[in-house]
């Protein structure tokens, strides 16, 4: 399969613009936020990974005004070269911050009345060290907006779904927890996932031939490590093995060299770099182009 076509896209793209409905605690590193109201009826779910692009308003700890304004201002296909051009016209401290999130569950009809996603954040960082959108979701109250544009799948279940081997650090949890929620009952495979600390494994449902493994990470470690050196003690995966990679950059990248070095086949391996070392989301503008033009998985 190209690589052009590997990413499912959704039927809509437009800006759908949500309030918060609550949020929950879930670990020392996890925030649930549950998002719904406003524009939801519009939004399609699609299962497995669906992740999309979300627009938060700038606080003042992020040199904003703390409005709503910014939001009013989104271009249309602000996740398309153009739109994201005019996005960027945006002035500073009223441009909504943009970030790259999951559909962690998706109810029809909710505690709320209505449809509901939920959103796992991870918290990172602490004080100047957290990115906004970490910092956004720690203090996120009921009834702020937000806006969304619906990105599709980056798991593409027409490269196998019998047969898995799903790799993340903790930021993506949420997208494994959401393919394995989506998977046929019978389907078989290993998922390995890292965590912060213990406190931050969160057990999900997965068919039960699939065993999901853990990994508590030490203080210091860079993510992906562990998981990467789990996937290294595997054996080489069957040629139908869909291999689903998300995490840190370096993690789809060298788990990758590793699975096409066993004989996997390129077309059977997902993987996208979910965010990077020392570097805020999205890509740079440098980099926006190629990843627009291409769909590219690796970056987006
Ligand atoms: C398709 C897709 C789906 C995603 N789904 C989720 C999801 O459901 N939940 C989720 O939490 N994340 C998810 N991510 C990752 C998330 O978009 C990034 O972690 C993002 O950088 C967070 O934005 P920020 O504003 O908090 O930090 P940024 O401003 O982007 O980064 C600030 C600093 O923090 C560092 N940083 C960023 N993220 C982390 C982290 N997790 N741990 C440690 N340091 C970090 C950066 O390297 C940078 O130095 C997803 C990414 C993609 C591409």
């Amino acid at each position: 399969m190209a690589r052009a076509s590997a990413l499912v896209k959704p039927a809509s793209q437009e800006l759908l613009r949500l309030e918060v409905l609550r949020t929950e605690r879930l670990g020392a590193h996890w925030i649930r936020v549950t998002l719904g109201g406003g524009d939801i009826a519009q939004f399609v779910p699609m299962g497995y990974d669906q992740w999309f692009r979300l627009f938060l308003p700038r606080r003042n700890h992020d040199g904003g005004d703390g409005g709503d304004d910014g939001l009013e201002r989104i271009p249309a296909k602000a996740n398309k070269i153009f739109g994201y051009v005019k996005y960027l016209r945006i002035p500073d401290g009223v441009r909504p911050v943009m970030r790259n999130y999951t559909v962690r569950a998706f109810r029809a009809a909710g505690a709320s009345g209505g449809p509901e996603i939920d959103v796992d954040f991870v918290l990172h960082g602490s004080g100047a060290t957290a990115g906004p959108a970490s910092r956004w979701a720690e203090a996120a109250t009921t009834g702020e907006s937000v806006v969304i544009i619906d990105e599709g799948l980056g798991f593409n279940p027409a490269r196998g779904v019998d047969d898995l081997l799903l790799v993340a650090d903790e930021t993506g949890a949420p997208a494994v927890a959401g393919v394995c929620a989506s998977l046929p009952r019978s389907a078989t495979g290993v998922a390995i996932i890292e965590a912060p600390s213990s406190d931050d494994v969160l057990p999900f449902e997965a068919p039960e031939g699939v065993e999901v493994r853990w990994l508590v990470r030490p203080e210091g470690v860079k993510p992906g490590t562990l998981a990467l050196a789990e996937l290294q003690t595997l054996p080489a995966p069957a040629p139908a093995t869909h291999a689903f990679i998300v995490g840190e950059q370096a993690l789809p990248t060298s788990a990758r060299r590793h699975l096409v070095s066993q004989g996997l086949d390129k077309s059977q391996i997902s993987f996208v770099g979910y965010w990077r070392v020392g570097a805020s989301s999205p890509t740079p503008k440098s980099e926006q182009n190629r990843a627009e033009h291409n769909h590219t998985e690796g970056t987006l």
